[in-house]
C-alpha cells in the first residue's frame, strides 16, 4: 500500500475542523443525534454542511456535491467522528443517493438528489424485517400491483431515525414465486403516505433511534420504483460498498484515547494521578495501537478506491476489525474509569458527561449494522482466502 492524503484533502481537513470548532458548543462530547432534544441541532448542522457542499462532498456538482475525491469523503468521515459531530447523513448521502445515480430515472435524480445533498430531507432505510436480517433476501413485505401504483403491506424493523424521516427507501417482494433474490423490488416511499405507522423502540442506553415501520396497503406510484421491477435486490446491493472505509471508527477511538488521557492526567486517586498507574498507561497505549491498526486497514480500502479498484474483502476486514476494535477500546476505557464510568450524565461524579458509558453500550451495534462481523468473516473466507461457501 502506498497511501497519503493530497494537499487539497489536508486543506479540506483544516477547513472542516475550523467549521466544527465554531459550530459545536464548547465542551461538546457528542450526543445521540436522533434524540428529540438534539435533532434540531443535528438538522441545523446538516444544513450548514450542505450549504458548504460538504454533506455529499464526493457527489457531482450538478447534484449538489463538490465533486470531491474518495480521500475527501474519508477526511469528512474522520473529522465528523473525531469531533463527534451530528449531521452526517448515512442513509441519504451514503446509500440512497449513489444508488439513484446508478439505477434511478433522471426524474428521480432531479427530484431527490439535491435536497439530500443540501440537507433538506431525511431518509430512512426499510430493509430489515423481524425475520430477515443477515438473510435479507428472505424478506416478506409484499408489494402488489394496482393500476399505476403498488400497494405495500408488511413490517420493517430497526429503521434508524424513521421517526424523523420524510422518506424511506424500502425493499418489498413483488414476485413471491421467483427465487428469493429475484422477486424483490426497490421503492421510494413518502413517510406521510396513509398506512405508514412508525413505532419507536428504546435501546439499552435509553435512546430511541430504532423504529418498527408497519405498512398497511401503502399506495406507492410505479414512478417510485428504483431500477427494474423484481431486480431491486441487485440495485440495492450494487452500491452497498460505496465509500465504506469504516474509517470513522478509528477516528472515534483516537478521540477516546485523547479524552481519556486528558481525564487520567487531571484525575487523582489517593493523591496520585491516574497516569502514575502503569496499568492505565499501558491500557492507553494498547488502545492507541488498536486504533492505528484499524485506521491503516481503512486507508488500504481508500488506497484501492484511489486506484480505481472496487474494494471487496478488504472492506470487510476493515469493517470487522474497526467495529470490534471500537468495542475493545470502549471496554478498556470503562475499566480505567471504574465504577464512575457506569454513572449517567448529571451526577457530579460522572466522568466526561457519561459519554464513555454511552459509547460502550452503542459500540456493539456497529458490529451488527451493515453486515454483522460473522457475515464479514464469511466474505473474507470466501473472497479473500478462496475458501468454499458454507452450507
Ligand atoms: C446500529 C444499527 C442500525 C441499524 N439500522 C438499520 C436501518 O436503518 N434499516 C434497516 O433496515 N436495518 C437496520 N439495522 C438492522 C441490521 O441491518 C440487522 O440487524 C443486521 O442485518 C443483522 O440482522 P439481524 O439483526 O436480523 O440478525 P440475524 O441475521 O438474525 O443474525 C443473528 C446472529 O446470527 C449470525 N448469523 C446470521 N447469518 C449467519 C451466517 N450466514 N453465518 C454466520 N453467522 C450468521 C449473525 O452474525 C448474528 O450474530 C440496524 C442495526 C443496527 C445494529
Amino acid at each position: 500500500m502506498e497511501f497519503s492524503f493530497t494537499q487539497e484533502e489536508e486543506r479540506f481537513r483544516k477547513e472542516l475542523q475550523a467549521f466544527l470548532e465554531e459550530q459545536l458548543p464548547s465542551g461538546w462530547l457528542g450526543e445521540e443525534p436522533y434524540d428529540d432534544s438534539i435533532w434540531p441541532f443535528t438538522l441545523e448542522t446538516r444544513r450548514k454542511l450542505g450549504e458548504k457542499g460538504w454533506l455529499a462532498i464526493s457527489w457531482p456538482k450538478e447534484y449538489g456535491g463538490s465533486g470531491g475525491t474518495p480521500g475527501m469523503a474519508a477526511v469528512y468521515s474522520e473529522e465528523m467522528a473525531y469531533y463527534r459531530a451530528p449531521g452526517k447523513d448515512t442513509q441519504g448521502v451514503g446509500f440512497l443517493g449513489p444508488c439513484l445515480m446508478v439505477h434511478g430515472t433522471e426524474e428521480q435524480r432531479q427530484t431527490h438528489l439535491r435536497p439530500i445533498a443540501e440537507g433538506r430531507v431525511t431518509w430512512c432505510q426499510g430493509f430489515s424485517e423481524p425475520e430477515s436480517g443477515s438473510d435479507l433476501a428472505s424478506l416478506k413485505t409484499r408489494a402488489v400491483e394496482d393500476g399505476d401504483d403498488y400497494l405495500i403491506s408488511g413490517q420493517k424493523i430497526w429503521s434508524s431515525g424513521a421517526h424523523q424521516s420524510d422518506w424511506c427507501h424500502l425493499l418489498a417482494r413483488t414476485d413471491p414465486d421467483a427465487p428469493k433474490h429475484k422477486g424483490i423490488t426497490y421503492f421510494l416511499i413518502d413517510m406521510k403516505t396513509p398506512g405508514v405507522d412508525v413505532r419507536r423502540i428504546t435501546d439499552m442506553s435509553g435512546h430511541q433511534r430504532f423504529n418498527e415501520i408497519f405498512l398497511d396497503n401503502v399506495r406507492v406510484p410505479k414512478t417510485n420504483v428504483i431500477g427494474e421491477v423484481n431486480r431491486g435486490w441487485y440495485a440495492a446491493m450494487s452500491t452497498l460498498d460505496f465509500e465504506r472505509t469504516a474509517v470513522e471508527h478509528s477516528a472515534n477511538a483516537r478521540r477516546l484515547v485523547a479524552d481519556l488521557t486528558e481525564y487520567a492526567r487531571e484525575t487523582s486517586h489517593n493523591g496520585a494521578s491516574l497516569l502514575d498507574d502503569a496499568s492505565v498507561r499501558t491500557t492507553l497505549a494498547e488502545m492507541a495501537v488498536d486504533a492505528q491498526i484499524a485506521r491503516l486497514l481503512s486507508y488500504r480500502v481508500l488506497w484501492l478506491q484511489n486506484k480505481g479498484d472496487i474494494p471487496n474483502y478488504e472492506a470487510s476486514m476493515a469493517k470487522a476489525f474497526a467495529t470490534e476494535m471500537a468495542m475493545r477500546v470502549a471496554a478498556s476505557a470503562m475499566q480505567v474509569l471504574g465504577l464512575h464510568g457506569q454513572l449517567e450524565e448529571g451526577s457530579r461524579w460522572t466522568p466526561l458527561k457519561g459519554y464513555i458509558g454511552r459509547l460502550y453500550m452503542n459500540a456493539i451495534g456497529n458490529t451488527i449494522a451493515g453486515g454483522t462481523s460473522e457475515i464479514q468473516r464469511n466474505i473474507i473466507a470466501l473472497r479473500g482466502l478462496g475458501l468454499p461457501r458454507g452450507a
